[in-house]
């Protein structure tokens, strides 16, 4: 592995020198120290964070380092993952390098294009339909976070009915979700002026492991509609953020289908699994979407930020996002010849965050990355199995990917009891500073999340993680 990584590094050094060759100052600065980073970046991955390793600066280790939570520790259980790779890294340092500004294809032609061609690649991993390629009417674009993605879709739907039923119906237009959605739609809602009170969230079902029935969404559509207002954007989710739910896409498609409206799936933390065939029928109905998000940020080995989204029609984004102001002219944009994505999103600038998705799939290719989330899927199976050994604890919903819901069972079965000693828990077991988890609450219950997917993570860390879960346990329950 490690004349592997040395050998890449030579390699992208040569395009990385050839990058800033002009520029004296920024060799030194540029070139040598993400250099040199680098090396010891390599050791951190192959000594398992090896904090010793990382800085020069004294201030970095007194000043910096203590503060800093690790999300690449193998014992980092927390939220979901965000992945840093050599890949990832290597494309980031490159990037940073060649530091273009690539708003319009003319700004960095080879960013444009590269973009269009990963995403067309990712997609075809995901089995994607073909409509959402770039060699079509759709077409997919790196955004920073999902939380741009749904916004950016969002603003195109609105935009997309106001041109059919008049401006002044805003007031009129309906979005929903489940109430396991991630607030970032709430958020989207709130900046592009829908009423808050048109904003549904609709309750998912426990018995249904907290997936969205089809029944709620068609009974709220055709009641809203029934009072004269708009339904016209529902979100999905496969992998929610606190437990994992998968929505039912094929029949919450067909309802929105019916309906008119836009529908958008937030796959940001699972989507990576469903490269692998055995769970890519965790998709299936995606067919009937418009858009479809997932960040290669989380658990894809691309280091932040780099979050997927595909649209099956370009020109809904275009036609809300689009400027066109004299300085920005040129030929090949005049000529409709290109795509500038600075047309698909919010900002104007953006960065070349295709180099480290390419990066990661050229430099790893389909098969490992399907092992690589197999392996984390696999050990949160481990650990989950542990803890439905012990009779202390309990699965609150089924893991289908690679995290773990569960939480410990009260010597007396009162609600608010249990959910102080879960807390205590969660708190006792990250002021170990051994490992960090975080916590929901589904059904007013508090849960604890334990989330496998950091890079270094093995059985080791799963084994020693549930036995600080055990002793932590024991401690809190010797004192009921
Ligand atoms: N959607 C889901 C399902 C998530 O789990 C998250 C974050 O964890 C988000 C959206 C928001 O992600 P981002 O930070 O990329 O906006």
């Amino acid at each position: 592995k490690w004349w592997i990584s040395l050998l890449i590094i030579t390699r992208i050094s040569r395009t990385f020198l050839f990058s800033v060759k002009f520029s004296p100052v920024i060799y030194v600065s540029y070139f040598l120290k993400p250099h040199l980073l680098i090396l010891r970046h390599c050791k951190t991955f192959l000594k398992a964070c090896n904090l010793d390793l990382v800085p020069f600066d004294p201030d970095i280790q007194t000043k910096i380092l203590p503060g800093v939570t690790h999300w690449q520790s193998p014992d980092y259980f927390a939220y979901f993952p965000s992945n840093s790779s050599v890949a990832g890294f290597l494309g980031e340092m490159l990037s940073a390098g060649i530091n273009m500004v690539g708003f319009s294809w003319i700004t960095s032609p080879a960013a444009t294009e590269l973009e269009m061609i990963v995403l067309d690649w990712l997609a075809k991993a995901l089995k994607l339909p073909d409509e959402f390629l770039s060699t079509g009417q759709g077409g997919g674009v790196i955004q920073g976070t999902a939380s741009e993605a749904v916004l950016v879709v969002l603003l195109a739907a609105r935009d997309k009915v106001l041109r059919r039923v008049g401006k002044d119906a805003i007031g009129k237009l309906v979005v929903y979700c489940s109430d396991q959605t991630h607030s970032a739609l709430q958020k989207a809602c709130q900046i592009g002026g829908i009423h808050p009170e048109n904003f549904r969230m609709l309750k998912a079902v426990s018995c249904r492991d907290y997936a969205l029935s089809p029944d709620a969404l068609s009974e709220a559509v055709s009641h809203d509609l029934a009072t004269g207002l708009i339904p016209f954007f529902f979100c999905a989710t496969i992998g929610t953020t606190s437990s994992t739910a998968v929505d039912p896409l094929p029949a919450l498609g067909k309802i929105t289908k019916s309906n008119s409206m836009w529908f958008h799936v937030d796959a940001a933390y699972a989507g990576s699994a469903c490269i692998c065939p055995e769970f890519r029928h965790y998709i299936d109905g995606v067919e009937e979407a418009d858009s479809f998000n997932m960040n290669a940020h989380k658990w894809f080995l691309t280091n932040f930020d780099c979050s997927a989204l595909w649209v099956k029609d370009r020109s809904a984004l275009i036609q809300s996002l689009s400027t066109n102001p004299e300085f920005l002219k040129n030929k090949a944009s005049q000529g409709n010849l290109v795509v500038d994505y600075k047309d698909w999103q919010i900002p104007l600038g953006r960065r070349f965050r295709s180099l480290k998705l390419w990066m990661v799939l050229r430099l790893y290719g389909l098969e490992k990355l399907q092992a690589y989330v197999r392996n984390h899927i696999e050990l949160a199976r481990r650990f989950e199995e542990h803890i439905a050994q012990d009779q202390r604890f309990e699965i609150v919903t089924p893991r289908k990917f690679s995290l773990v819901c569960f939480r410990l069972r009260p010597p007396q079965s009162n609600e608010d009891y249990a959910n102080k000693l879960n807390h205590d828990l969660l708190d006792a077991v990250n002021s170990t500073g051994k490992l960090f988890i975080s916590h929901t609450v589904l059904s007013n219950r508090y849960i604890l999340r334990l989330a496998v997917g950091a890079p270094l993570t093995e059985e080791r860390h799963i084994l020693a993680a549930w036995k600080v879960f055990q002793d932590e346990a024991a401690t809190l329950l010797s004192k009921c």
